[in-house]
């Protein structure tokens, strides 16, 4: 679960990001958080990731309350969720089996789960054919399923993107977002999906307009 209460950011130069903003998105929603440049949508991104503190209010994500959480509890909460970058964020030197494994190693999983976790990951994004791969071999649509399966390995709470269409093609963007749904009615994942493209808001069921650093529709 994924709330903001009565929450405002104002920057060092004095620009109010975010101006008394209050929502919810409960387990299990797809959540699109619509608004145009400048509107405030990474630094909603910014907070719900504790890359930054809201000026007032309080930031609830899967029941850590953010504004009082520590920072060495910090990598024990982000491990909660999972993020999927607009640029992908891969490792050129490493093919997707390493690239998506890589994830759990760093965590110290055991090699046996990690043999396991793999494959099954990269088959529920439809990329068996190029485990084996490496990013520059693939497509850009291929490049973010290999981010979204890296996202999933962790087994999130929440899935939560900054434009993860942005660099894409419309046909490519359609399959993303096919696959977000997918995921979600068969894991029942909470996503929270930020984008500038309006014509998304269709697509779900939530949609959060944020104008000027406030939600159009609360
Ligand atoms: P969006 O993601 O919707 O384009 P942002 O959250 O990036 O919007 O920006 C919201 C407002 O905050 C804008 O006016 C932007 O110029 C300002 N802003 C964003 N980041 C900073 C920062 N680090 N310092 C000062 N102002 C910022």
């Amino acid at each position: 679960m994924v709330e903001l209460q009565n929450v405002s950011v104002t920057y060092s130069g004095g620009v109010d990001a975010l101006n008394n903003v209050s929502l919810k998105i409960n387990d299990g929603d797809f959540a699109f958080v619509v608004g145009s440049s400048g509107a405030g949508k990474s630094t909603m991104i910014k907070l719900l990731l504790k890359e930054i503190d809201a000026t007032s209010g309080t930031v609830t994500v899967n029941g850590y309350n953010l504004s009082k959480l520590k920072k060495r509890k910090i990598p024990e909460f982000r491990r909660t969720l999972g993020f999927v970058f607009q640029d992908f964020r891969l490792i050129p030197s490493m093919t997707v089996y390493e690239n998506i494994a890589f994830v759990l190693r760093v965590l110290d999983a055991p090699l046996k789960y990690i043999r396991k976790r793999v494959p099954y990951v990269i088959s529920l994004v439809g990329l068996h054919a190029k485990t084996n791969s490496y990013p520059d071999e693939l497509s850009g649509g291929e490049k973010q399923r290999v981010a979204v399966a890296r996202a999933l390995m962790n087994r999130p709470a929440v899935v939560m993107a900054d434009e993860p269409s942005g660099s894409l093609d419309s046909q490519n963007k359609e399959e993303l977002h096919q696959l977000f749904f997918e995921l979600r009615k068969a894991y029942g994942q909470t996503f929270v999906i930020v984008t500038h493209d309006e014509s998304l808001a269709s697509m779900t069921d939530r949609t959060i307009h944020i104008i000027d650093g406030q939600i159009a529709n609360p």
